[in-house]
């Protein structure tokens, strides 16, 4: 069998961008590693992808011996068919050196239906452009399909004891756009193919699509001369916009007039890059300090959000708390304390959690997070899941205020802040003096990832390393934040 050009990826791959495509296929060293967090959603997609097999259970893995060998498993998914299997896990089929691995194939009734597993909750275009090109190897090869579906998360399902596959997924036929697809995937088949084959590169300047549907991974190399303080930095602005600039010759932030039309928020920052000079108006620092009340807390939560729920009365996606860090200060001179809280891996977090912070921000005063839409959430949900808590919950939400507003409202703005709120950003531009850099976790979500494995770890010395570094890290977040305040009541004169 001649060797596959295009897999289902680089069939997508080719209809984000043809020079993405040609890049992959000739030049994969340049190719930007996935981050953590994208490694993780595909890990996850894994994981349901193999727990949806239990919709359709006794089946037969077609998947070779070495994975990378899809001659084999195109191979014994032939001779699986032929054999007369029933469910076909992995199901390999190849068409005009074009190959498709299917999730699930099913025989029901002597007719063949398709499954195509997707760890979201929602059906996207690629979905469906995805189960059209299945469909259009699968059938070409000779296996006519009654039926291809997408299965998905229903994010309505509550666990109760052993995980329901037949309550966490739901399915939808997709045939009829399938087939409505089917010439366009053809013709595009056939571009894609002689982008692959040819020996030149397609010319292809950045534009919009180096972000739709995916952040393309060769963005280090097509990106490259995009220079410091670009108009891409702008925010609040639509990408058409920012690429209306450059496209229109005005590359840099400073090369922007000074009439133009981009709004308030985006000539605050504009400006801010000119002079070099923060912004702070003083009067709108004063109203927002004006409603912080001593003692202040200073609050963070990181949570989990397994696809699979793992406890009794959760749901798929469902941030689950796992751990807050508090510091706090009774009054505006006084060294901020800490207070900590980390849940035990294997055990559900939620009630302990709620207990421990509950317990630590008793009695009054403000309750700054920054961000705070997460941690509402969190409470919320808390509140359905602990009704006894209910009242004391409401309590710490009604203290809690966003320390983030006037940052977002450009109440207080730094030019080094990129005009992003995230704390990570503020802090190398108005607390120099600290950095998450030497930090082994730097981010909620490598903080989630890290949480999640813990669940599977029995190494004691891994274990208790991990915990150490969420430790560290959540305390660095509310740690910043006290910082970051105390900036601002420095900054809002008398
Ligand atoms: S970065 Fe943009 S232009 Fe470059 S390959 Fe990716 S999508 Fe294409």
């Amino acid at each position: 069998m001649e060797k596959h050009i295009l897999s289902k990826s680089t069939f997508l791959r080719g209809l984000q961008c043809a020079k993405s495509l040609y890049l992959y296929k000739n030049f994969i060293q340049l190719r930007d590693a996935p981050s953590a967090e994208q490694q993780s959603i595909f890990n996850r997609g894994s994981n349901v992808g193999v727990f949806a097999q239990q919709l359709f259970p006794g089946g037969t893995d077609a998947t070779p011996a070495r994975r990378s060998d899809n001659p084999a498993a195109v191979e014994r998914t032939h001779e699986l068919i032929s054999s007369g299997a029933e469910v076909i896990y992995e199901a390999a089929f190849q068409f005009e050196q074009v190959l498709a691995i299917l999730d699930i194939l099913v025989k029901k009734e002597g007719s063949w239906y398709a499954y195509e597993v997707k760890s979201s909750t929602k059906i996207s275009q690629t979905y469906l452009l995805d189960a059209s090109l299945q469909y259009w190897v699968i059938t070409n090869s000779g296996l006519p399909l009654e039926d291809i579906s997408l299965i998905t998360i229903n994010n309505q399902y509550v666990r109760k004891g052993d995980v329901d596959p037949h309550g966490l997924f739901t399915f939808r036929s997709v045939k009829k756009e399938a087939l409505s697809n089917q010439a366009m995937i053809s013709e595009k088949i056939a571009q894609s193919k002689l982008v692959a084959a040819d020996p030149k590169m397609p010319e292809m300047r950045i534009g919009e699509h180096c972000f739709s549907p995916y952040n393309c991974d060769f963005m280090s190399t097509c990106w490259k001369n995009v220079p410091p303080n670009s108009v891409f930095e702008i925010t609040g602005i639509s990408k058409a916009d920012q690429f209306a600039l450059y496209d229109a010759g005005f590359k840099t932030i400073p090369e922007i007039p000074e009439e133009n039309l981009l709004g308030k928020n985006a000539n605050i920052h504009i400006n801010a890059v000119k002079t070099g000079e923060p912004l702070i108006d003083k009067e709108a620092l004063k109203l927002f300090l004006g409603k912080i009340s001593y003692p202040v807390y200073f609050m963070d939560f990181e949570t989990f959000m397994p696809a699979i729920p793992v406890y009794n009365g959760t749901k798929p996606y469902q941030h689950l708390p796992f751990q807050f860090s508090l510091h706090y200060k009774t009054h505006e001179r006084e060294e901020a304390k800490h207070i900590e809280f980390l849940a035990e891996q294997g055990f559900d977090p939620r009630k302990t959690f709620i207990e421990s912070l509950l317990k630590h921000t008793e009695g009054q005063g403000t309750i700054l997070v920054f961000d705070a839409l997460m941690e509402r959430n969190v409470l919320n949900g808390l509140k359905k899941d602990f009704p006894e808590f209910s009242e004391a919950i409401d309590n710490r939400l009604s203290r809690i205020v966003d320390l983030m507003q006037p940052f977002q409202e450009k109440s207080f703005y730094h030019p080094a802040m990129k005009n992003s709120f995230s704390i990570k950003n503020l802090l190398p531009a108005i607390v120099p003096e600290l950095s998450y850099a030497s930090l082994k976790i730097s981010s909620g979500s490598i903080a989630m990832i890290a949480f999640e494995k813990l669940q599977r770890e029995t190494d004691m010395f891994k274990i208790l390393e991990v915990r150490e570094q969420l430790l560290e890290y959540c305390k660095m977040d509310t740690l910043a934040m006290v910082k970051v305040f105390e900036v601002l009541e420095a900054s809002k004169g008398e």
